[in-house]
This record gives structure tokens, C-alpha cells and sequence, in this order.
């Protein structure tokens, strides 16, 4: 980076080196901060996993949970992955931060297993997990750990995830999937790749990206998107998890689509743990309820 950036500077022009250099200092001082603060974080639990609900259509009932990572770094407040997910990976924190997140999703599903629930949890992974020839290993003893079934969880992956090392990401998932883990891909839609990969892979579910989720009731192409998306899932035998619902009419829609499942602001934000299952057991309850009555 310091070379480019140089070379970039000296590019320009002499009378520019100085700015640029300065700018430099400044910028690779930051880094370098936070990326002391990420190694800290991870040492003295600063992190913390939020979990959104992931609502059935018809049922209108919570039937998983997508784990959330948060980062509640002092002086800072909770600040959110997309500002520290990126650099962890180009730092190689993520490793660590990716074995966290998973081992915390797997307690968390052993907690809530132990007072007679049972939700699915997904977890997002990143490229460089994937590169881990262990990692399959890693995930089966995980879940043997906190004697959890390999089908409770979900590995939600981006399209560029699995399009970067295919015949790798192939035996991969082909394990895990032999191994019945869930498999989905995140943001779908969005990313460069082949339709043909939805042939090749042993996935389960493709959750439609928030950018085609957000104009779905005012813009017609948006629409189209969301219904081909669901029925060509439908014909591949796939589920699909709408992303980022935020109002009644963008539901209706995908209920009418015939979209299984959804996440957003509408029904919830992604919450602690406790929370999240403060909502699951009211839910439970007013189920109860009506069928009491
Ligand atoms: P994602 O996996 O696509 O997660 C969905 C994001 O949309 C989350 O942002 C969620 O809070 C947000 N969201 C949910 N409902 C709504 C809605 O109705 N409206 C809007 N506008 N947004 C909504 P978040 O939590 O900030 O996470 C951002 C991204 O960071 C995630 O996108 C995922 O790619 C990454 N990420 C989060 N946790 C982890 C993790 O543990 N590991 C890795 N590798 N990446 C993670
Ligand atoms: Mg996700
Ligand atoms: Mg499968
Ligand atoms: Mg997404």
C-alpha cells in the first residue's frame, strides 16, 4: 500500500509528494490503530453477536435467527461490521474473528437448546475461512462440542465467496452439506457470477439481496427481479429469505411471489441475545393462546 501510495504521490508531481506523504502517515497511523484495537478487541470480548429473526411468510412465527457481529469498542459505542469486517480480513484477523463468531453462535444455540428451543442460527462467513483446509473439521466439532444436530446451523456465503476457488468451495461445501449444515447464499443477486453455480453447489437457500427488496412496491423491474429470483428457487428446490423488509406492502409482495421466509426492520432489528428470545417465547405464547381459545 505505502508503494502504490507513493508511487501514486510521485505521479502527480513533486510539489504533491508532501501532501500525499503526510495523508499517507495519517491514514496508515489510523490503520494501524485500529488494527491494535481489533487484536484487543478479540482479547478482552469486546465483541458481541446480535441476532436478527428470520420470520416464516405464511406463519408470520420466527423460525432462525441470521448472528449479527457487533463490536462494542470503548469510547466508540457499538460500532458496526462493515467498518472493521473488511480491514479483520485484509489484517488476517478474521480467522480468529470467524472462529468467535462461530463457537459464540453454537454456545448461543446450546443456551437457548437447554430451555427447550430450538432455532437455527446463521452465520456469515468470510473468503478466507473457506481457505482453511481444516475448516470443515473445525465446524463438525464445533457442533459436537455443544452437542448440537449439524442441521441447526447455517453458513450464509457471498457469491464472490464461492466463485473465488470453485473446485475448492466445491468438496467443501460438498462436506459440509454431507455433513447437513445448512448452506446459503447471502445477497444474491448482486454478486459476478454464472447462474450455473446454483447447479454445482449443495445449497439450500438464497437470500434476495436488500437492494432489490427495497423498491419492490414502486418500481416494476424490482419486482420482476424478486418473482423470478423466488420461482426459479422454487423449481431448484431452494427456500428464499427475502433481506431487509421494511414495510407491510414490500411483504405482501413477497408473500404473494411466494417467498418463504424474510428478515427487516418491519418485524425486527437484529437484537442481543436476550432479547431475541424474549420475543420468540411472547410469540410463543400468544400462539399458545389462540389455539387455547
Ligand atoms: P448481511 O449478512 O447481508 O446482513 C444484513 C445487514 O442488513 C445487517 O447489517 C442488518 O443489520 C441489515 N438489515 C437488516 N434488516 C434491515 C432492514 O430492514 N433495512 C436495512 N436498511 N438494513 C437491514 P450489519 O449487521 O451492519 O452487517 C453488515 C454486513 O457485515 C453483513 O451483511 C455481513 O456481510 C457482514 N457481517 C456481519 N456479521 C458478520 C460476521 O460475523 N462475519 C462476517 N464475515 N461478516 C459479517
Ligand atoms: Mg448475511
Ligand atoms: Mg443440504
Ligand atoms: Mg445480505
Amino acid at each position: 500500500h505505502a508503494d502504490t501510495a507513493m508511487y501514486r504521490a510521485k505521479a502527480q508531481g513533486r510539489n504533491r509528494f508532501q501532501f500525499y506523504n503526510h495523508q499517507l502517515d495519517r491514514e496508515q497511523l489510523e490503520r494501524v490503530e485500529l488494527e491494535n484495537a481489533l487484536f484487543h478487541a478479540l482479547k478482552h470480548e469486546e465483541f458481541e453477536l446480535y441476532y436478527q429473526p428470520q420470520v416464516d411468510i405464511k406463519t408470520g412465527l420466527i423460525d432462525g435467527a441470521e448472528a449479527l457481529i457487533r463490536w462494542n469498542r470503548p469510547d466508540h459505542g457499538m460500532v458496526s461490521p462493515g467498518s472493521f469486517i473488511p480491514l479483520a480480513e485484509e489484517c488476517g484477523l478474521i480467522g480468529d474473528i470467524g472462529d468467535w463468531v462461530l463457537e459464540q453462535a453454537c454456545a448461543q444455540m446450546h443456551h437457548w437448546q437447554q430451555n427447550g428451543i430450538h432455532l437455527r442460527v446463521s452465520v456469515n462467513l468470510s473468503a478466507l475461512q473457506l481457505e482453511d483446509p481444516d475448516f470443515c473439521e473445525h465446524v463438525a466439532d464445533c457442533l459436537q462440542r455443544y452437542g448440537l444436530e449439524p442441521d441447526q446451523l447455517e453458513l450464509e456465503l457471498t457469491e464472490s465467496i464461492l466463485m473465488k476457488h470453485v473446485d475448492q468451495t466445491t468438496s467443501l461445501l460438498s462436506q459440509l452439506d454431507a455433513m447437513g449444515v445448512h448452506l446459503s447464499i447471502d445477497d444474491f443477486g448482486t454478486g459476478y457470477s454464472s447462474l450455473s453455480y446454483l447447479k454445482r453447489f449443495p445449497l439450500d437457500k438464497l437470500k434476495i439481496d436488500q437492494s432489490f427488496v427495497r423498491e419492490i412496491s414502486v418500481d416494476q423491474d424490482d419486482a420482476v427481479i424478486c418473482r423470478t429470483i423466488i420461482s426459479m428457487a422454487e423449481n431448484l428446490n431452494l427456500k428464499v429469505t427475502a433481506e431487509g423488509v421494511e414495510e407491510a406492502q414490500q411483504l405482501a409482495l413477497l408473500a404473494e411471489f411466494g417467498c418463504h421466509q424474510y428478515q427487516g426492520y418491519l418485524f425486527s432489528k437484529p437484537l442481543p441475545a436476550s432479547e431475541l428470545l424474549a420475543l420468540y417465547q411472547q410469540q410463543q405464547r400468544e400462539a399458545a393462546q389462540v389455539y387455547v381459545i
